[in-house]
């Protein structure tokens, strides 16, 4: 595993590799589930994939309409929930928004860089911050199952864009 692929969001890349790589890990999970990636399905992970900018259920439900799907709320979200439950995707609870996960199939704990001016998400994946907080949370006799940190910021490329506007 690389580590840079961590910050690819942030970073000038081939982003049709990122859908292609998450539309054939997605196929390899399912299979390894005895799930099926349904028309659907792949269609709700081709939109959230369709950048690193999270998507909201309701962007979902009319972008699959105008593709032609079942835009009916209750399909959208069972789409949802299955894409969450074999770790495809992740929901970003600030922005009430969904985002691909870059290293599905791993077991981890999502922390996420969230670019306040493009609003693009990176995944980071170091999980020696989430033991961290276990073992922190232990201390306190408290048992974690679950830990999702959310970091607001500015993105390399805003930050450029920044200082190449005149003042
Ligand atoms: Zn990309
Ligand atoms: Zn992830
Ligand atoms: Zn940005």
């Amino acid at each position: 595993m690389s580590h840079s692929r961590d910050t690819d969001a942030f970073s000038p890349h081939d982003h049709r590799r990122c859908i292609r790589t998450a539309i054939a890990e997605a196929e390899r999970i399912c299979l390894e589930h005895n799930s099926r990636l349904t028309p659907q399905r792949q269609a709700v992970l081709e939109l959230i994939w369709s950048s690193h900018k999270p998507v909201g259920a309701y962007a979902l439900l009319e972008q699959l309409r105008e593709l032609g799907h079942n835009g009916q709320p209750p399909t959208v979200y069972r789409a949802l929930d299955f894409l969450l439950q074999h770790g495809l995707i992740h929901r970003i609870e600030s922005l009430n928004a969904y985002t691909g996960c870059r290293h599905p199939g791993e077991h981890h704990t999502g922390q996420f860089l969230i670019c306040s001016q493009c609003q693009q998400v990176a995944e980071l994946d170091d999980p020696s911050l989430g033991s961290r907080i276990e073992d922190s949370a232990a201390r306190h006799g408290f048992v974690a199952d679950s830990q999702v940190i959310e970091i607001r910021g500015t993105c390399p490329q805003c930050q450029q864009q920044d200082s190449h506007e005149p003042r």
